[in-house]
């Protein structure tokens, strides 16, 4: 590595990401290229000879950029946002420029010291209870990439612990239980891990009950599976589902988990990060009886892909099926026990320095900000909200709690006959497609209670009301012309 050229190549790379941002909405937000785009203007092997940046760049703007979908653009509603931001930016250079391997506590103290900080920093940010606390006797804290990670390791934990109290011929009988809104990475996750497929238990939910997680339901369906000879282990309860940021209800649910000692997790991938605002802790009410939350800080704190923060209560259990040492990596500092060695809390040994990025940003923000943050997107979307309400032809589909907004084009704007949810899912699919396809926005869509809903998600760093206000005029505007009829 060359500081020179280093210094002189940087600097190029940022001005040319500074100009992406200053150009960004100037882009289709959704990419229009089509599959196998790049292999018609790519060489087929990597050159034999070093080229120069300016010649990379400049392929970058021609080829891969279009392949882009602009997940920064203030005009990005689609799925959850992942956010962005100069001091995440800036953390993410740091480390990579140290780029070092924290994989224990000796290969560099600053990350997993770091590490521990701002894990200590967030829970007291999200009032989480002391006994997830690194500074408590059994509890802490870790960054993994994704909380699909977060399944798989609070999996594993809650099935060892399980298999060593009962035997291990008994894992074909593990059940885990979840509800039909839980995110598909659950199933995948218990895939991983060895749980039959078909004891993926679901609970089904309902829009009158705003598509939470029942207890009462919950209790039934684990009676009726013991009675048939499962073992229930494990329960994932969400805080802001995918769909429509449902709330499930924590306490009630940790209560009926802990009558058949499971473990429940409380995955809050995306409204975790709303409940560092005061006025949304409430929706974490009951986490208290859990035994492990997870949160994404790339989706709504800012912070640049990829960075799940995981607690545990039991990090005994937790650690116990991730542990594994080699005279390759002994040293002194372990061997003494005062210290965390984060390969024990993740699938792979090696390790990226997370924190650094996690720390730039909270430092940089300070609390009073990021709530702010927050507390913009959410009325941004009440905002929306309140549009789609002053048109009759549209409908809310789901309560709306944080920044998302799920609405449809009613069954009675649509025909005669009133109930035709099919032709509606047809319609606002329809609808759907040619909003996208002007480029000018991306909105998802959701199937709920066979319900097919758009999804509006505000969430990116660049949006203002302006661009939610374009947006909603441009749904208008489509669906006038779908129905064709004018806008009330
Ligand atoms: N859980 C919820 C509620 C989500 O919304 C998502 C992604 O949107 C996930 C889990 C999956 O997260 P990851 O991609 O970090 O595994």
């Amino acid at each position: 590595l060359n500081p020179v050229e280093f210094r002189r190549q940087g600097h190029m790379v940022i001005d040319f990401l500074a100009d992406y941002y200053e150009n960004i909405e100037k882009y289709p937000v959704k990419s229009q290229v089509k599959p196998g785009y790049l292999f018609q203007s790519s060489p087929d092997c990597a050159p034999m000879y070093p080229e120069p940046i300016e010649a990379i760049l400049k392929d970058v703007q021609k080829d891969i950029i279009p392949g882009i979908t602009h997940w920064q653009s203030p005009n990005f509603f689609a799925y959850f946002a992942s956010s962005a931001n100069t001091a995440s930016f800036l953390g993410e250079m740091l480390l990579n420029g140290f780029n070092v391997v924290g994989f224990n506590w000796a290969s560099s103290p600053a990350a997993t010291e770091l590490e521990i900080l701002v894990m200590e920093w967030l829970l007291k940010l999200l009032q989480l209870p002391q006994s997830f606390s690194t500074s408590s006797d059994h509890g802490g804290g870790v960054l993994l990439g994704t909380t699909c990670e977060a399944f798989v390791c609070t999996l594993l934990a809650a099935k060892e612990k399980t298999l060593d109290q009962i035997g291990r011929e008994k894992t074909e009988k593990l059940a885990v239980y979840c509800s039909d809104q839980t995110h598909f990475s659950f199933q995948k996750s218990a895939k991983i891990v060895g749980i039959k497929p078909q004891n993926v238990r679901q609970v089904v939910t309902t829009r009158s009950t705003n598509f939470e997680l029942s207890p009462e339901s919950l209790d039934e369906m684990i009676k009726r599976d013991i009675e048939d000879g499962l073992i229930p282990i494990y329960l994932c309860a969400t805080v802001g589902t995918t769909s429509t940021t449902a709330v499930d209800p924590l306490g009630t649910l940790c209560e009926v988990a802990s009558k058949y000692n499971m473990w429940v997790h409380v995955d809050a991938a995306y409204a975790g990060s709303a409940c560092i605002c005061p006025e949304f802790r409430h929706f974490l009410d009951g986490v208290e009886g859990a035994s492990s939350f997870s949160f994404n800080a790339h989706k709504w704190l800012l912070t640049n892909l990829a960075c799940c923060c995981l607690w545990v209560k039991d990090k005994s259990s937790f650690t116990k099926p991730l542990s594994t040492t080699s005279e390759l990596i002994a040293n002194k500092t372990t061997e003494s026990g005062k210290v965390v060695d984060y390969k024990d809390w993740q699938i792979s040994l090696a390790r990226r320095f997370q924190a650094l990025k996690l720390w730039m940003v909270l430092r940089s923000y300070g609390t009073i900000a990021l709530r702010e943050y927050i507390r913009k997107h959410v009325k941004m979307a009440k905002d929306f909200e309140g549009l789609v309400n002053m048109d009759s032809r549209f409908e809310i589909m789901a309560r709306r709690y944080f920044s998302m907004v799920c609405f449809r084009v009613s069954p009675y704007a649509i025909s005669q006959h009133h109930d035709n949810d099919h032709e509606a899912n047809e319609f606002n699919q329809m609808l759907l497609e040619l909003v996208n396809a002007t480029g000018r926005v991306y909105m998802t869509h959701s199937v709920v209670g066979g319900v097919y809903v758009i999804r509006f998600a505000v969430g990116a760093t660049l949006t203002e009301d302006r661009h939610v206000k374009m947006a909603w005029e441009l749904v208008q505007g489509q669906a006038t012309s779908l129905l064709g009829t004018p806008t009330p």
